[in-house]
Parts: structure tokens; C-alpha cells; sequence
């Protein structure tokens, strides 16, 4: 059956021209301006556009935000709490319209787009309790009648910009957490995906009014890398949360740091399976195929490297390719195929640019690309997933390519594997498929793996909210979501208190009058 685009869009308040700012209820912006058009690459469809901001605007964001944050770093924690908990109720209720808008729009799968959305519910479900737990340590003094402790506030404004392939769970990543730490958020989302940034505002907003909190708690910015910068450059934004390529990192990275404020950076991976000898193949099959077509190819979990023992080199590739030969490639709403298209015809050049780079480099395709042309694939974004065999010191496996290029490479002994894992720029996620303890072990010692995310017996593409999200080199080192990651929204005060009858100095230090 087909989807009801348009009923969609009215239930998510999206309309055919979308203002270019919005501080909760108050939306504006000049419509007559610069525009974004947000077509699908479902279908090639235009679906809106969107008004882009001015430098003027932004201004009147941060100073709606700034206004907002004295009175929402009042409210108690767990109210705040109570707050996003009511977020995650609302999400609960649009999860299908929102679920499909970000399936439409970005175009992955609807069971992926409606994950996405849970992603947001679950982290909605875990910063409530988070609201509770905001907790320092108290330390003993060396002074006696001292009291020692630390205590955690709000930074101020955080600043979001987030990437198009979670165009709406890394938003809430962010802000959910930020929200209960006591700070105001600015997102600006992808100019690839607004509209699902549009519609996380309105649902927000709605929530926020109901509570009667003011403007400026959850704000929400349309526009490109420019406004992106006007962000990064302020330093009424103490913190930047920026989500995207290494490229844009390295940008944010030097902006912010010039400045001496804070960011956490969420950037590119170049993710690697280890296949064992001793590993389940079904299994290493099904983690290997998802982690490499899923969602095109483009999460910044995806799988883009396959390290094989050579004695089930021949076996595992033989499944693969069989595997890959039955991928139903098509429209990602439609729950039969198994993989949609990339974002936009730019990231089919990348692809095809990609592939002949590792064509020139000695590259052995045992599964081909190409571009699928036809009645079902006019957007032009629909491509094959292919296979190739690699080395592990090719350029072009050293690089992220955001497209279905899954690259294998045969080793002989676990720590050459493990030498290839951690042999590219990023660190992001990784994983070993074996039942043998020892390997398993080792991979995540500090003789193993050097990223962010190591798993044992799953692939690496996707992550529970319950751990801290993030990767080391080039990946940035930012990390986000659960564990301790909400210490990156506050500030640690340590404050000494002396209740005795004299001021004893620390170290001893004698200071008589
Ligand atoms: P991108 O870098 O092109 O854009 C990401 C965002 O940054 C956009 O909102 C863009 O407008 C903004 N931006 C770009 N240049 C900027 C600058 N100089 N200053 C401020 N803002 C700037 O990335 P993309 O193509 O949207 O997303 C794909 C990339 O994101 C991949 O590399 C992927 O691995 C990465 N990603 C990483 C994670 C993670 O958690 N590590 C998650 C999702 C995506």
C-alpha cells in the first residue's frame, strides 16, 4: 500500500513553505528569501521548502535563549525531567508520522526511520532518570572542621548541528540530556533533511507551552554550514555538539578552540568486522550484511571493512556474494526491500568516484556496483552494494565513503587483524566475530581494538542508548547518549567550605598578621 505522504505532513505540521526559525511557538524567518527545497530521494519528489535564516534572526534566537536559560536553570531537575518525559510521550504518540517523514525524507528503511524515532523515546525515557541523578563527590579535607564537595551546573546555551542520516535521534541525543542538565538548545539540522527538524520542534513545543515554559527553551535554526559557523564563532554558545564529517569537525574543532569554548564532536568511521576462524558464519553473515547495506551505507556505523582469517576467506566471501545477490533494492517505505537510496545525486557521484578509485588502486570487485536507472529508481540515487578486494593501505579504504562499498581483507594471525582494524584515521566502531574467549579477549584489551564502540558477536553498525556513544582519532572524541555523557553538558564547581573558628591555609602554608 502506498504511504499518504501528504497526511503525514498535515499531522507533523509541515506545510509547502516552512518559516526559517523558531524559538517554540513563534516561528519566523523571511519566506521570501533564501529557500531550502527538500525533495525525497525516495522518489525524486519535492516535498516543502523552508525559509533560511538571516544573521538577523540568529541573533534573535540567542537572544530568546539567553532570556529562557535564567528562568529554565531554575527549574528544578526533576521537573525539567518531567518535561522530557512528557517529550517522550509525544514522540510515542507520533512515532509512525515522524518515523515516516525521516523514512521519506533521508530515505532509509521505515523500520529504520521508526527506530529512530524509539531511539529518541528511549533516551527521552533515560535522561528522566538522569534528572534524579545528577550526582558529584564529596572528598575529605586535608583541613580539619572542612567540607569538600563538587557540585554540577548548566553551561548556558548548547549548540546542535547535526548530520542528514539521523537527521532527528542526534538531536535528541543532545537535548534531551542537555535539557535536564538545566541548558537552552539551538539545533540546526542538516539542510538535507529540515522538514524532520521542523516537525521534532513542533512536537516539543507543543510540550513546552503546555508547561507553560517560555520561549527560547528549545530553539530550532534552518539553514547551511553558514549558520553552522555563526554558531561555532560565538561564544555566547559555550558548548557545540556538532555531528557530521571529519571535515566539518576539524572546522567546528578550530572555531570553538579558538575561542577556548567547548565541543563535542561526533564524526566519521571506517568500521571493521574481524571474522574469526572460530567465529558462527551465519551469524558474522547476517552482522556483516546489515552493517554494510543498512541503511545504504550510510551510518556512521556502517560496515565498510570485512577482516577475514584466510581459512574461511574463500567460504565466507562465496556466502556473501550469494547473499548479496538476493538485496532487494527499492523504495525504503516499501518493508520488502532491503536497501533504499543515498541521500542525493552528489553522494552517487562520491560512490562512483570511489569505486574507480579502488578500481586504479588494484581493487578486485566480487560483487559490482552501479547506478539503477528505471521507472522505480527516478530520483537517480538508487545504487547497488558492491564488494571488493582490498588492501588494507589503499587510499580509498583509508577514507569514508557514505555509500554501500563493503571492502574485504584477508589476515593470517589475530594481531594482524587487529594491526588492519585499528590501521585508518577514525576509531569509531569495530567488532570481532568469534567464539573463541581468548580472541574475544584480546580484541578488547588494550593490545585490541582502538575505537570508541568494540563489540563481540555483533556488527558494528548501531548502538543501545544506554552506553556512551563516540569514537577516538578522527571521530572526534566527543561522546554522547548514556553512561556518564551528560557531564559534557555541565560545568564542575568544587567548592571548599570551613565551618572551624580559623583559616587554615592548604599545604600548611603559615600566613600570620
Ligand atoms: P556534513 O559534515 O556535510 O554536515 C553535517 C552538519 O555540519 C550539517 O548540519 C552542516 O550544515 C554542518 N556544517 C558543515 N560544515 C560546517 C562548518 N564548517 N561549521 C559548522 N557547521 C558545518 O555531514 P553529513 O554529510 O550531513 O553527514 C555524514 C557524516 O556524518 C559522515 O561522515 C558520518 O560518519 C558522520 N556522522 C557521524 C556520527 C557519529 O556519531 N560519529 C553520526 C552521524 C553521522
Amino acid at each position: 500500500m502506498k504511504t499518504d505522504i501528504q497526511s503525514i505532513l498535515d499531522k507533523l505540521g509541515i506545510e509547502a513553505n516552512n518559516a526559517a526559525f523558531s524559538t517554540g511557538n513563534d516561528w519566523g524567518g523571511s519566506l521570501n528569501s533564501e529557500t531550502i527545497n527538500s525533495f525525497s530521494p525516495v522518489d525524486g519528489n519535492k516535498i516543502a521548502s523552508v525559509g533560511v535564516a538571516s544573521q538577523k534572526d540568529y541573533e534573535g534566537v540567542i537572544l530568546k535563549a539567553q532570556e529562557a536559560f535564567l528562568f529554565w536553570k531554575t527549574v528544578p531537575s526533576p521537573k525539567r525531567g518531567d518535561i522530557v518525559r512528557q517529550l517522550g510521550d509525544a514522540l510515542r504518540k507520533n512515532k509512525e508520522a515522524l518515523g515516516t517523514l525521516v523514512s521519506y525524507e533521508m530515505g532509509k528503511s521505515l523500520q529504520e526511520g521508526f527506530g529512530e524515532v524509539q531511539e529518541m523515546i528511549d533516551i527521552c525515557d533515560f535522561a528522566v532518570g538522569l534528572s534524579r541523578q545528577l550526582y558529584g563527590l564529596t572528598m575529605h579535607s586535608e583541613r580539619p572542621s572542612h567540607r569538600m564537595y563538587e557540585q554540577w551546573h548548566p553551561l548556558g546555551i548548547v549548540g546542535i548541528i547535526s548530520a542528514f542520516n539521523f537527521p532527528v535521534a542526534v538531536w535528541s541525543w543532545n537535548a534531551a540530556l542537555a535539557l535536564v542538565c538545566g541548558n537552552v538548545c539551538i539545533w540546526k539540522p542538516s539542510e538535507k533533511t529540515p522538514l524532520t527538524g521542523i516537525a521534532c520542534q513542533k512536537i516539543i513545543s507543543k510540550v513546552l507551552a503546555d508547561n507553560d515554559m517560555p520561549e527560547g527553551v528549545s530553539n530550532l535554526i534552518i539553514g547551511d554550514k553558514s549558520i553552522g559557523e555563526l554558531m561555532t564563532n560565538d561564544i555566547r554558545v559555550p558548548l557545540i555538539s556538532a555531528t557530521g564529517s571529519t571535515r566539518m569537525g576539524k572546522a567546528v574543532a578550530a572555531a570553538v578552540g579558538a575561542r577556548l569554548g567547548k565541543s563535542l564532536l561526533e564524526l566519521g568511521g571506517n568500521n571493521a568486522i574481524i571474522i574469526s576462524e572460530h567465529a558462527d558464519l551465519d551469524m558474522s553473515l547476517i552482522g556483516a550484511v546489515f552493517g554494510a547495506v543498512g541503511t545504504a551505507g550510510q551510518r556512521c556505523t556502517s560496515t565498510r571493512r570485512l577482516i577475514i582469517h584466510e581459512n574461511i576467506y574463500d567460504a565466507f566471501k562465496a556466502k556473501l556474494v550469494k547473499s548479496y545477490g538476493q538485496l532487494r533494492i527499492g523504495d525504503p517505505l516499501d518493508q520488502n526491500n532491503h536497501v533504499g537510496p543515498l541521500i542525493d545525486v552528489a553522494a552517487v557521484t562520491a560512490y562512483l568516484d570511489s569505486i574507480e578509485k579502488c578500481k586504479a588502486e588494484g581493487g578486485n570487485f566480487v560483487v559490482e556496483g552501479g547506478v539503477l536507472k528505471g521507472e522505480n529508481y527516478s530520483s537517480g540515487c538508487y545504487v547497488k552494494p558492491c564488494i571488493a578486494e582490498v588492501k588494507n593501505d589503499y587510499k580509498i579504504v583509508q577514507h569514508e565513503t557514505f555509500a554501500p562499498i563493503l571492502y574485504l581483507i584477508k589476515y593470517k594471525t589475530l594481531d594482524e587483524a587487529i594491526a588492519f582494524q585499528n590501521g585508518v584515521p577514525q576509531g569509531l566502531s569495530s567488532a570481532i566475530m568469534t567464539l573463541n574467549l581468548r580472541e574475544a579477549e584480546h580484541f578488547l584489551s588494550n593490545q585490541g581494538s582502538d575505537c570508541g564502540i568494540a563489540n563481540v558477536n555483533i556488527g558494528t553498525s548501531g548502538a543501545e542508548i544506554g552506553g556512551a556513544f563516540g569514537g577516538e582519532k578522527e571521530t572526534g572524541g566527543g561522546r554522547e547518549s548514556g553512561s556518564d555523557a551528560w557531564r559534557a553538558y555541565m560545568r564542575r564547581q568544587t567548592n571548599t567550605i570551613n565551618y572551624s573558628h580559623t583559616l587554615p591555609l592548604a599545604q600548611g602554608i603559615k600566613f600570620d598578621l
